[in-house]
């Protein structure tokens, strides 16, 4: 018989302690786009071949004129002073720019698996729209084989603690400037509103997620809608109750607006099947879904008891790591260890994973929760998951 350890003090440990502490919990990232969350350096690297460049300009992207390192940093990070979703969703152009062959892709989502694997992110699903990556060489399939082999090679290389998914998104509006693929499919459907074209797209992109797992691309494990202004950050709670009841949505990024629903079906609806709130703090403040993070309805989620996991949604754009949410999350919120506890699992319990799999990540991260004194009791099955996790340590 072992007795529960007593849970940490979180206020008395040190910055630095607690700065250690959130790293070191194991994590789940499920909503964070590959566009977005490439290495400053990498993007520089890249936008500096003068075959990628040249390759971008002729698809239509403009690269600027001085990209380096320094220049990048500053262009790719609208940060705080973004005034909206639209202005904070340039960079992308840029990005998109230079991932247009399969070994840039491969090596994006590869570097952005191991820089989470390096913070102990356990669990990692990537997301992307493939058609931005589409041009005369590359189709939808061959992007999404590109994003897998480097997914791969990191997971390889991590042993069992890092596992990976995809996550393949469409977008709810059409527009020209979205990329090469828009452009050509308005030069092929003249007379189509930008309606027609959005739905059209987005069925493609379903049946490319279904052909890619039918092909064996087991790593594909979802399908999601996005773009600006029509999702649940810029729509409100209607949107999200549509997604969740015609769509049968299993989980809303974002969805800062759910709790303006005047009427509890919403809410209980959203606890009744489990659909978990994908939380992202500081992107929320920067695209100015929410007015402050004070503001922000991440306390009441948990609070009401939604699965609100934290996910950073763009690593570079927005300049931070997942531990860096949690470390706001628990600055802003006064997260006790029991809050930070169902928070972290709360991320495993919505990862797109078999059943089996998601059991042994969830008993494993229990395993190691209790390790670093965040509760639980001590239990056979979950330090087994554990050592299975980490090789036996
Ligand atoms: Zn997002």
């Amino acid at each position: 018989m072992t007795t529960p350890e007593r849970p940490l003090d979180l206020a008395k440990l040190s910055p630095a302690d607690r700065k250690k502490l959130f790293r070191a919990l194991p994590k789940t990232d499920l909503h964070c786009h590959l566009d977005g969350s490439l290495r400053v350096s990498t993007v520089a690297e890249l936008a500096q071949d003068p075959k990628l460049r040249e390759r971008a300009h002729a698809l239509g992207y403009t690269l600027p004129e001085d990209a380096s390192e320094k220049t990048l940093e500053r262009v790719l990070r609208p940060g705080v002073d973004c005034k909206s979703l639209v202005e904070y969703l340039l960079p992308f152009d840029i990005i998109c720019g230079v991932l247009q062959t399969p070994g840039t892709l491969e090596r994006a989502a590869y570097e952005l698996a191991v820089d989470a694997a390096a913070e102990n992110v356990w669990y990692l699903e990537v997301r992307f729209a493939p058609q931005r990556h589409i041009n005369d060489d590359l189709d939808g399939l061959g992007v999404l084989q590109a994003v897998d082999r480097g997914l791969a090679r990191a997971e390889k290389e991590h042993g069992g603690r890092l596992r990976t998914g995809i996550i393949v998104c469409a977008m709810r509006h059409y527009d020209e400037r979205i990329g090469y693929y828009h452009r050509r499919v308005r030069e092929s459907y003249r007379y189509s509103s930008a309606r027609e074209l959005a739905s059209h797209c987005s069925l493609e992109v379903a049946r490319l997620a279904a052909e890619a797992r039918k092909r064996g691309l087991l790593r594909v494990v979802a399908f999601d809608l996005a773009g600006p202004e029509e999702t649940g950050e810029g729509y409100g709670p209607a949107s999200i109750k549509q997604a969740v009841t015609h769509l049968n949505a299993h989980r809303i990024g974002h969805g800062t607006r759910v709790l303006e629903d005047k009427k509890p079906d919403l809410l209980e609806f959203l606890r009744d099947h489990r659909v978990a709130i994908e939380v992202c703090l500081t992107s929320n403040v920067q695209t100015k879904a929410v007015r402050s993070l004070a503001e922000h309805p991440f306390r009441r989620l948990l609070d009401e008891e939604v699965r609100a996991p934290l996910c950073t949604d763009n690593r570079l754009v927005s300049g931070i790591t997942l531990s860096d949410e949690y470390a706001l999350a628990y600055e802003q919120f006064k997260l006790t260890p029991k809050e930070l506890r169902r928070v972290v699992l709360y991320g495993f319990k919505a990862a797109f994973v078999s059943y089996q799999e998601r059991r042994r990540l969830l008993l494993a991260a229990k395993a190691k929760l209790r390790e670093l004194g965040l509760g639980g009791t001590w239990s056979r099955d979950e330090e087994d998951a554990l050592a299975s996790l980490t090789g036996g340590r």
